[in-house]
């Protein structure tokens, strides 16, 4: 087949594997390939009097390359609509600069991600907004923390370094009943273990850095939702400009199509190592949410259909452990950022969490000798064999 727009047909109802390869492909390349082509030009010609969002010029995201991975993206999260963006930064900031004006009030959950935090510390109150911070596991107190200008809410599915889980079907549920826009980072457990859309969410987003991507060698960001919303944050997005180039769009494109592959097996991996740190006398705390001594084991149970390839830890030596442990490792690289093919493992205490005061970290449970580790996708049983020798050092 050759030339036209033609989009190759899935079903609605395929499963995330058969969707990841061939959703929102095309054949709209004249020679056939069956690999969707980079479109690099910034415009195309227009019909005159085409409405300014409606042209197909690249800051405008709705170029061809644009909308073939804007319609995967979708598939992905069982949206009507996704838009990808330069970053998970400028996902989150574009969806906030969307929903809220000056005047407005932002509900958020008590652990955000660093650089979300940061935006919100750091410009909310320039920009007019006013947000408090509520316990997703403690649906008691929201109403309380509720105001008449409250527009939106904002959680994480999985926060980062504890892997918690809160109670999202009732925070759902209460959005829905107050009126509020529901939004959810759902970075750490990708669209394979979390689908926020089928459970009542408005708006999903990503930092497709990690997962989406799995490759650690682009710099992206989605939302996905309602035509209506999407559409929305994508004016926004094309005011505040921050979009995604066609080569990263491209390379995103390849990587989501191994998503379901690879993080069926990060699932596995991590819930093996958790298994085996949690035997081993070195250490002395284990969190992932795919066992039964998590906290959130029960909600993340019902919840996901995968508990994630993030899981931390902490070493009975204390941070002299940690440091030999690390320095001791031999396949994974010692990182930060996740979701990638390469296992990677960090220090909390002194990355994501370095600016907080060492009191407020070890408040929140983020001890100095606190190990996260992201699993990739090397064998198992060699990350086994590479932790175990670790872990004989230390
Ligand atoms: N959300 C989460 C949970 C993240 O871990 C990150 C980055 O680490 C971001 C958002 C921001 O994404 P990016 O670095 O792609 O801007």
């Amino acid at each position: 087949m050759s030339s036209g727009d033609e989009e190759v047909r899935v079903q609605d109802d395929a499963r995330m594997e058969t969707l990841a390869v061939h959703a929102g492909e095309q054949v709209s390349d004249p020679d056939g390939s069956v690999v969707f082509p980079i479109y690099q030009g910034t415009v195309y010609r227009s019909a005159p009097g085409e409405s300014y969002h409606d042209i197909q010029y690249l800051r405008l995201n709705s170029t061809p390359s644009q909308r073939y991975l804007h319609d995967k993206l979708a598939a992905l999260e069982g949206a009507q609509a996704a838009v990808a963006t330069a970053s998970g930064m400028a996902a989150v900031t574009t969806i906030l600069h969307t929903l809220l004006a000056a005047g407005d009030h932002l509900l958020v959950g008590d652990v955000l991600y660093g650089g979300t935090h940061d935006f919100l510390a750091k410009h909310a109150d320039r920009l007019g907004w006013e947000y408090t911070v509520i316990d997703p596991h403690d649906p008691s107190s929201w109403e309380a923390a509720r105001r008449p200008n409250t527009k939106a809410v904002l959680v994480e599915t999985i926060t980062n370094p504890l892997m918690r889980v809160g109670r999202l079907p009732e925070l759902v549920a209460f959005a829905k009943a107050s009126g509020l826009v529901s939004v959810v980072d759902n970075t750490f457990a990708s669209p394979v273990n979390f689908r926020p859309l089928a459970a009542g969410f408005d708006l999903v987003f990503h930092s497709a850095t990690k997962y989406l991507n799995g490759h650690s060698d682009l710099v992206a960001g989605s939302v996905a939702g309602s035509t209506e919303l999407v559409d929305s944050v994508r004016r926004t997005l094309n005011i505040y400009g921050g979009t995604l180039d066609p080569h990263a769009g491209f390379l995103l494109a390849r990587g989501l199509k191994t998503l379901a592959l690879r993080v069926r097996e990060q699932n596995a991996t991590a819930l093996a190592l958790a298994e085996f740190l949690s035997a081993n006398d070195t250490v002395s705390a284990v969190n992932y949410p795919g066992l039964a001594d998590h906290p959130d084991h029960a909600v993340a149970s019902e919840l996901l259909s995968g508990f994630g390839g993030m899981l931390s830890f902490r070493l009975a030596g204390g941070v002299a452990a940690a440091e030999t442990f690390l320095s001791s490792l031999t396949l994974p690289a010692v990182a930060p950022s996740l979701g990638g093919i390469e296992s990677l493992v960090t220090l909390p205490a002194r990355t994501s969490h370095a600016g907080m005061t060492p009191e407020a970290r070890a408040a929140a449970g983020v001890h100095d000798d606190l190990v996260r580790f992201s699993c990739g996708i090397e064998h198992v049983d060699d990350l086994v064999a590479d932790l175990s020798g670790a872990l004989a050092k230390v």
